[in-house]
């Protein structure tokens, strides 16, 4: 943040106000358990910044979620939502649980109660919470249908990531890998790459969706890693069969006749490298494994600041986290609209202005890249840091 600051000549009176929520809730959330006992369960709700539109972000439930962790999300969606160039703030909520432990009527009556918790500070034009770690479209079902319950109307807009049949968005399940796919098409543009032979950390949602998004698209995905280790081919995976592997067997290893990885997905000899896994996947310790020339940040931090630092020395282009896994927020940005309206689109115009969006997302990141003679990385804070403070400043909040 400080680089960025010096770099944007960001005033004092701004960067004071950007540096802690303009509100932050913590609740208590009493839930009556199936053996009739109470438990009271910690819940937060941090409100970074509206300059630009309502709060956005998602509801996590983890047993490690933190006040400060929360905070700091919803900085991180400040600067996500600016870059990308959409109408709303950032924002961020959690709840301190082990939701494995919980059977689907507490998970229920749990996320009803958060709900409840928070109520009169959330709303489509307050601040709009959408799914994050083990929360899913069901609890936004569950959720949206508490809040309605409250206001006494419909108002779909006051959640994202909904079922389709209450005011979901086409395309919003796999949009996340799908923006990242638009990204990297751009980010080729300006990158000469020969080969299209790409590796990819993590086989969950987002990897294994790029996965078969990149195999559609020509590109040769020839390793990927899961938790319990990694496969490699140097024909190309087939991704479908991959996918039915992994759901069968749990894990993307002993896949048909491709080879067990025996050391590191980083090191595998790719020209393009997906991150899609865990943050803090790469650090100082293991950055020199890279072959790749390009690196997409799908997952959140996947890379320290020092091994960035590093790959920026040895002039490895990385797409950073803020714009590159921008997809999903941006199609909740369009289920919002889809629900203002109340009329709901194709899947391929849905994918034709994700396409158009992160398209231009990315030429305005590279644009700054190039003015400020930086990397993507702080191109990206540099811009949605200056587009938050202009907002701020035109609302006289300077
Ligand atoms: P997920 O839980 O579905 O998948 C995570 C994958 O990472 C799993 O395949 C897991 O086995 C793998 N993994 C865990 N540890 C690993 C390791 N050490 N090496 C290799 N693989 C490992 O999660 P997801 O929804 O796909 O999210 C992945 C990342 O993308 C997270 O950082 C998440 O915050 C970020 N993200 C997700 C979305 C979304 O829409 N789902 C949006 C923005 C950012």
């Amino acid at each position: 943040m400080e680089k960025v600051r010096q770099i944007i000549k960001l005033e004092e009176n701004i960067y004071e106000q950007l540096k802690s929520p303009q509100r932050f809730l913590e609740v208590s959330i009493p839930i009556k358990m199936d053996s009739g006992k109470v438990q009271v369960f910690k819940g937060y709700r941090s409100q970074f910044n509206d300059a630009r539109g309502p709060f956005k972000g998602g509801i996590r439930y983890h047993p490690e979620v933190s006040e400060s962790e929360v905070k700091a999300l919803s900085m991180w969606m400040t600067w996500k939502t600016a870059v990308v160039d959409i109408p709303l703030g950032g924002g961020k909520g959690g709840v301190v649980v082990n939701p494995k432990e919980l059977s689907v009527g507490e998970l229920e009556r749990l996320s009803r109660g958060y709900i409840q918790a928070i109520f009169e500070f959330i709303g489509p034009n307050i601040d709009v919470p959408a799914p994050d770690v083990y929360t899913d479209s069901r609890i936004m079902g569950w959720m949206a249908d508490e809040y309605e319950k409250l206001a006494g109307q419909h108002a779909p807009g006051v959640i994202t990531g909904k079922p389709l049949t209450v005011g979901g968005s086409k395309a919003r399940v796999y949009a996340t890998a799908q923006g990242g796919y638009y990204v990297l098409v751009k980010a080729l543009e300006k990158i000469k790459i020969q080969e299209k032979r790409v590796a990819i950390q993590g086989f969950g949602n987002v990897g294994s969706n790029m996965a078969e998004i990149l195999a559609k698209n020509g590109f040769v995905v020839i390793a990927v890693s899961d938790s319990s280790g990694g496969v490699f081919s140097s024909k190309g995976l087939d991704v479908a069969a991959l996918i039915k592997h992994k759901e069968k067997t749990g894990s993307v290893i002993n896949f048909g006749d491709a080879k067990n990885i025996d050391g590191d997905i980083l090191e595998q000899e790719a020209d393009v490298l997906i991150l899609a896994a865990l943050e803090n996947a790469v650090t100082s310790q293991n950055v020199d494994k890279i072959k790749a020339s390009l690196v997409i940040e799908l997952a959140n931090g996947p890379v320290t600041a020092e091994a960035d630092e590093i790959l920026g020395k040895k002039g490895i282009e990385v797409v950073p986290d803020i714009l590159a896994n921008a997809g999903g927020v941006v199609v909740s940005y369009f289920e919002q609209v889809q629900n203002a309206y109340g009329y709901y689109w194709e899947e391929e115009d849905v994918l034709k202005k994700l396409e158009k969006l992160m398209a231009k997302a990315f030429a305005d990141v590279w644009a700054k890249k190039v003015q400020h003679e930086c990397g993507l990385r702080i191109g990206a804070y540099a811009l949605s840091v200056e587009r938050v403070a202009q907002a701020m400043r035109d609302r006289g909040r300077g």
